[in-house]
């Protein structure tokens, strides 16, 4: 049946609430069935055991709706649930335009943080459609459909509630194209791994003070990045070039990474990584985890020894933006199917360049710049931010040989 057909129909709101078992479903119908009644819509959900079952149904024939309400309740009291039948017009309001997906990872997402944001949402004008949970750990995430209001202004609205409540929160337009393939691109230090690499060679080097602080004013966005990058890795003329294969074995990847890049390729997503680190690291992390793409500076080695010069095309704040069009064109997915995930202010470009630009427990000048942030130390939450449950993670993981490193740390660890 139409739309159309029904929007001006007597219709009956069914709802039954109570604790769930197999069958309900059926009978439901079942008693539904002898009065000869169409379906305009159904909704169910179980919580904790306990299921409320809404269906929408046109009306029975004339004289037929007491004894079909009779029936209905006394099906419902044999199974110990409770029924209410409700008699209107038509089928559900058709949703508002200007529909988003807005998505809360709290840590834990408390009643207080929950009120507030759905608070915020009705005073932007916009509706709440329909509410869904994600994920229970590492993070509780939860998604609301919201619709009435664009994305941009609702985001807008959302994020200082975010930053004063101490949740993450995405909020993305709802459509087609958040089911279509897209290509991540990630930063490398301090988001794909755990390290800043030019501090594991400076210890190397045994100038990781010095090294440290050049990285800190560079990532707070007071130094220029190309020049701070040669003045970092000239501190590290001289090192033996062995001292590669150590600092890679010394990389550790961030809590999630391999379960957000399995899950990413299952889903046809293409991943790439962009670094103001080293090609002696990022061609490594290519290869292990089966990277579509990999770019970053070229630490120059003659005879054995690392020069303290890089070769190449310096990829810096300019530079991580250009290679996410570059690798977006090569992949054929327009720069608004883009992800981009970083944490330092070289970042920024590339996160504003991105369809989506997520800044993954960032400096706050770049926390408070990209579209959402991520502030749980766990890189696979960037899957809920994509629509991706938890249960769907696992379920993948379970058919597949073995789940890598498995998922982010449980809740309660901090
Ligand atoms: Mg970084």
């Amino acid at each position: 049946m139409s739309a159309s057909q029904t929007s001006d129909v007597p219709t009956l709101l069914v709802k039954i609430f109570g604790k769930d078992r197999p069958g309900i479903t059926a009978g439901l119908f079942d008693t539904l069935a002898a009065y000869s009644v169409d379906v305009v819509d159904i909704e169910q959900v179980v919580t904790r055991g306990r299921i409320v079952l809404c269906a929408l149904v046109t009306e029975p024939p004339r004289g037929l709706e007491g004894d079909l309400r009779a029936t209905v309740h006394s099906w419902a009291e044999s199974l110990k649930l409770q029924a209410e039948i409700i008699s209107g017009i038509g089928d559900n309001r058709p949703r508002g335009l200007g529909r988003s997906l807005v998505t809360v990872l709290g840590h834990p997402l408390t009643a207080e943080a929950t009120a507030a944001i759905a608070a915020r949402i009705t005073e932007s004008g916009s509706n709440i459609d329909r509410i869904f949970r994600l994920a229970k750990y590492p993070v509780t995430a939860v998604e609301f459909a919201v619709s009435g209001v664009e994305t941009e202004p609702l985001r807008t609205a959302l994020a200082t509630e975010a930053a004063a409540l101490g949740v993450d929160i995405a909020v993305v337009a709802a459509g087609l194209h958040r089911r279509a393939q897209r290509l991540v691109v990630m930063d490398v230090d301090s988001t794909l791994i755990q390290d800043e690499v030019i501090e594991l060679f400076a210890a190397h080097a045994g100038c990781e003070d010095k090294v440290a602080e050049v990285t800190a004013a560079a990532m707070r966005g007071e130094l220029d990045f190309e020049q701070s990058l040669h003045a970092r890795v000239a501190l590290l003329a001289g090192l033996d070039a062995s001292v590669v294969e150590k600092v890679r074995a010394e990389v550790r990847l961030t809590p999630g990474a391999r379960t957000l890049i399995r899950t990413l390729k299952r889903l046809g997503y293409q991943v790439g990584v962009v670094s103001g680190g080293f090609t002696q690291v990022t061609d490594a992390l290519q290869e292990q985890l089966g990277l579509d793409f990999a770019q970053a500076n070229t630490l120059e080695i003659v005879d054995g020894r690392l020069t303290g010069r890089v070769t190449g095309e310096i990829v810096d704040r300019a530079g991580k933006a250009r290679l996410l069009r570059r690798f977006a064109a090569e992949a054929g997915v327009p720069l608004s199917q883009t992800v981009a995930i970083g944490d330092g202010a070289n970042d920024l470009d590339m996160l504003n360049a991105a369809g989506l630009g997520v800044a993954f427990n960032a400096k706050p000048v770049v926390r408070e710049a990209a579209h959402t942030a991520v502030n749980v130390p766990f890189l696979d939450t960037v899957l809920y931010l994509l629509g991706v449950t938890r249960e769907e993670v696992e379920a993948a993981d379970t058919l597949d040989e073995g789940p890598g490193e498995g998922p982010g740390l449980p809740t309660g660890r901090s």
